[in-house]
């Protein structure tokens, strides 16, 4: 029976495994963790992570082929294949600090798997790495091998939050990077006769390890530059009384440009597109492509503008303060069908609007209160951050929120309400119920474009939705 072992139990290496246990029943798969409580959590019946369909696959494996532990050290030296999905997050200090990906977690995974392992292993990058990083993780291994023989292969995961289970059963493709000497292609080989139980076989991509690597990035950076396009039409349609939404579906027919990721929208957000971006940056500087970095760069300023775009324009709207003036916040997850709230756009929203004084009444559906405060409180490290946020203290964060159960409490007495996600429920949500029991005159600020402006407007809201004409 081939062995997996994934290191990593986060929102890739969960799914990911979970996905290869229940199409693979002849592989045992074993996903490890440092994370005692998200372990535990994994053998529980509140799982970590929030994810649509996830539970029924769980449920079906585990305890048979799919077993969540932190014995890193053992499943690492009994399996055949190691998966590694560790996070890798931005550089907080030192070289390349604020761009360069934050190696650390690789770096202990692999230091590990050299001390722990007793026979030849495959190695597969599964987070998303800068390109060259395999030479580094080969140098690492090789040099502490004892005699044992490791080939590295880059699979990066392509994965969506909100659709991961959908994704993993019907992936666009699967990227297979390697070593093109006869052990490393035995190895690519290996990979793809586990993907090969369910994907078919023109959807297996194999290339050379540092296409892998850079193709990651390169998807990241193409999707976000796609949404920092829209949202910079947005910006351009609001001045000119150009709508959006017509103009997106305008170009989207063209078919060279197509119909997906063109919505506008208050921002991206997520772990991976600014922090996939800066990387790509980092490694265009280093390799004196100064120009080629800059453009990568306007991404995420874009993507920054629209935030404070966004902020600024719910204060001017509302008399130029928020001060005391309370704001419910619908929406706090960085997309729908997720509890993830890393870089999700509300936290600088929410930011921007508490640094104005305003006191936010905030609900989301699978955002917990411990998270909204915690991530408001956090002084995160900001590189070139145009929307310039106060850093706020736990206890400004204490008085100024109130995270609620329902959107009816949230908008209840509030000024104005900011759709933040665009969580299917506030689509139908009683907006003449909302009206009733908000102040006058009561504003929708719409982030996601997903309610009915004109209806909105018929209950007697002030509406403003992210490019579209204010006063149509
Ligand atoms: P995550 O933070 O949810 O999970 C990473 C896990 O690795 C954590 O639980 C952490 O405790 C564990 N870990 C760290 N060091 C460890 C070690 N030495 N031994 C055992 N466990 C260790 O991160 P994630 O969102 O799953 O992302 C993982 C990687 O996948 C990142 O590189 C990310 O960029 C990439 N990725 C993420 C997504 C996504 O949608 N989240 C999609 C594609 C790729």
């Amino acid at each position: 029976m081939v062995k997996i072992c994934c290191i990593g139990a986060g929102y890739v290496g969960g799914p990911t495994m979970a996905v290869i246990a229940l199409k693979c029943p002849s592989i045992e798969v074993a996903v490890v963790d440092i994370s005692v409580s998200r372990i535990t959590a994994w053998n529980s019946d509140q799982l970590p992570i929030y994810e649509p369909g996830l539970d029924e696959v769980v449920k079906q494996c585990r305890g048979k082929n799919l077993f969540f532990s932190t014995e890193v050290e053992k499943h690492v030296s009994e399996a055949d294949i190691i998966f590694v999905s560790v996070n890798t997050p931005t550089k907080t200090r030192g070289l390349g600090a604020g761009k360069a990906a934050d190696l650390t977690y690789w770096e202990s995974a692999a230091r590990m798997i050299a001390d722990v392992s007793k026979s030849n292993k495959i190695v597969v990058e599964k987070s998303t790495v800068p390109v060259k990083t395999a030479e580094a993780i080969e140098k690492i291994l090789t040099h502490n091998s004892k005699g044992i023989k490791y080939q590295i292969l880059s699979n990066p995961e392509f994965l969506a939050e909100g659709t991961a289970i959908q994704d993993l059963f019907n992936p666009d493709r699967v990227l297979i990077g390697g070593r093109e000497t006869p052990d490393g292609l035995k190895a690519i080989q290996a990979l793809k006769d586990v993907y090969a139980q369910w994907v078919p076989e023109d959807r297996i991509i194999t290339t050379n390890l540092w296409s892998a690597e850079l193709s990651k990035l390169a998807a990241n950076a193409f999707l976000a530059q796609r949404i920092s396009s829209v949202n910079a039409m947005s910006a351009l349609c609001e001045a000119t009384g150009a709508d959006v939404s017509q103009v997106s579906h305008a170009v989207g027919k063209d078919t060279r440009i197509g119909p997906k990721f063109l919505n506008a929208s208050v921002g991206f957000g997520g772990s991976c597109f600014q922090k996939d971006i800066l990387n790509l940056v980092y490694i265009c500087e280093c390799n004196g492509l100064t120009e080629v970095a800059n453009y990568w760069r306007q991404v995420i300023k874009i993507n920054d503008y629209q935030k404070s775009r966004f902020v600024n324009r719910v204060v001017s709207s509302m008399f130029n303060t928020v001060s005391g003036k309370k704001v419910a916040i619908l929406g706090f997850a960085f997309k729908k069908d997720t509890g993830d709230t890393r870089e999700t756009p509300a936290i600088d929203v929410c930011k921007g609007l508490l640094g104005d004084k305003a006191c936010l009444s905030i609900y989301d559906p699978q955002v917990t209160e411990d998270q909204i405060q915690r991530d408001l409180s956090l002084n995160k490290f900001d590189w070139d951050h145009p929307v310039h946020l106060q850093p706020m203290s736990p206890s400004t964060v204490k008085q100024q929120v109130g995270v609620v159960w329902d959107a009816y409490e949230a908008t209840k007495g509030a000024h104005g309400l900011c759709i933040l996600t665009e969580w299917d429920e506030f689509k139908t949500l009683d907006y003449q119920k909302i009206f009733d029991n908000m102040q006058k005159p009561a504003f929708v600020f719409d982030g996601r474009n997903i309610v009915n402006a004109e209806k909105l407007r018929e209950i007697g809201f002030i509406v403003y939705s992210i490019g579209k004409p204010l006063d149509p």
